[in-house]
């Protein structure tokens, strides 16, 4: 298939942009694309739409769906201390349920290819992780799937229940045992990441452990960091250091590493991250929502850092829309380092190529030959870009837009603003239907 008549947005090295641009698709990649007139083949034409690369969602917790609009007005700790007893009582069904809306909100943001980083994992509670691929899966998304984790309950100085932490052999052993889920190979729809949960939940051993285990199955490490301040007191008060330094004390300041947040960071701590190559998916929503900070992106792009977005759990951002995430990442720059801190372009890269990045992918982020053919179709003649003559620019500056088409491996996730596998309210039912038990 051709898809002709549209403004091509490659996201390659070279910034490639075709305002008369076509893009070839066959089994699932990207053959060809260009400027002026297409090659012969069947044709779609796409009306002066503009085109992107399918976005890439660099962190979130899909099953806070379920606790939309809670604690409105708590700091992170006193956020997490209200909701870890109503994320105790989750299980498979509510999880899926969770996903499935979760990921069709974004799909519907013109997201492709979602991490989701899920540590709650209740006694006796089974099939969570894959409850999230299943749902991955017939909505025509691709998932990297984190096996998160906490061992470090309240009576150990942490900061969750004793019973929503987990025995580190036993939660290790599970990991591994998800780990044939993993494709490793390129267009990949499902993938697994190693997660402990964040250095107040989760025990030295355990990080150090996860590391060994990531290693040797070859999967990617996340975590939460820096994310408050009370968070950098509390590794000065248990481990006696700043959070980047103990990333580094348990084996994490390395290229196969990309955390959460990293909003509470000295321009050393930039500078060591970047020379790492250890990656951050910013959130600059969930950040402003818990009242937590707006972390140096410029500083740590200029570092070399790779750098993602992220939309976080929609019980702190409470809209899963990654173009808008796009431009809250441009206007919180802006806010720290002035009007020339992020470009609307700099800021769709961290979208699609730098989530990509992050996740360790070359095959999705950007359109090039051979790369998956995971492309997002934004409409120009809709209300957020009339009058503009840049429409990358609008894209980003009048966010959020619904996508007019999604696909993801060359089919279609969305169609005319429509999921294509899915009823989106039958969807928003079920969320609601399960979300009822979690109930305050
Ligand atoms: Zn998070």
């Amino acid at each position: 298939m051709i898809y002709a008549n549209a403004y091509v947005v490659a996201m390659d090295d070279a910034g490639t942009e075709h305002a008369d641009g076509w893009i070839e698709v066959a089994d699932g990649r990207i053959a060809a694309l260009g400027a002026g007139s297409p090659p012969e083949g069947e044709r779609a034409d796409l009306g002066g739409a503009l085109v992107t690369p399918a976005l890439v969602n660099a962190h979130h917790h899909l099953y806070q769906g379920l606790t939309r609009a809670r604690a409105q007005e708590a700091d992170l700790f006193s956020w997490l201390r209200m909701l870890y007893p109503l994320w105790a009582r989750i299980d498979a069904e509510a999880e899926y349920a969770a996903a499935r809306a979760g990921l069709a909100e974004l799909a519907l943001s013109g997201c492709g290819t979602v991490f989701d980083h899920h540590y709650v994992f209740p006694r006796g509670a089974t099939g969570l992780v894959e409850a999230e691929v299943q749902a991955a899966r017939e909505l025509g998304v691709r998932i990297v799937a984190a096996r998160g984790s906490m061992d470090l309950g309240a009576s150990a100085g942490g900061l969750p229940p004793d019973e929503l932490v987990e025995d580190p052999d036993a939660l290790l052993a599970d990991t591994e045992a998800l780990a044939v889920l993993h494709e490793p190979e390129p267009g990949a729809w499902t993938q697994i990441a190693v997660a402990p949960c964040s250095p107040f939940s989760v025990s030295k051993r355990l990080m150090r452990g996860s590391a060994e285990l990531a290693r040797r199955l070859g999967l990617r490490l996340h975590t939460h960091l820096a994310e408050t301040v009370e968070e950098e007191e509390y590794c000065r008060g248990i481990f006696g250091c700043r959070p980047v330094e103990y990333l580094e004390q348990v084996g994490w300041l390395a290229d196969d590493v990309w955390c959460a947040h990293c909003v509470h960071l000295s321009a050393d701590d930039a500078a060591r991250l970047g020379a790492a190559g250890t990656g951050v998916a910013h959130c600059p929503t969930s950040n402003l929502r818990l009242g937590a900070g707006v972390a140096p992106v410029r500083a740590l792009l200029d570092a070399g850092a790779p750098i993602g977005l992220g939309v976080d759990g929609p019980a702190s951002n409470e809209r899963s829309d990654l173009s808008l995430e796009a431009r809250q990442a441009l206007l919180v720059a802006r806010g720290r380092g002035g009007p020339g801190a992020l470009t609307p372009r700099e800021a769709l890269r961290l979208a699609t190529r730098g989530g990509a990045r992050v996740l360790g992918r070359d095959d999705i982020g950007s359109l090039e030959p051979g790369r998956c053919a995971d492309l997002a179709i934004w409409r120009t003649d809709a209300t957020g870009f009339a009058g503009a003559d840049d429409p990358v620019a609008a894209l980003v500056l009048a966010a959020p837009h619904r996508v007019d088409r999604l696909l993801v491996g060359g089919e279609e996730v969305v169609r005319d603003g429509m999921l294509v596998r899915a009823d989106e309210r039958v969807l928003t039912d079920e969320l609601r239907t399960q979300a009822r038990r979690f109930a305050a």
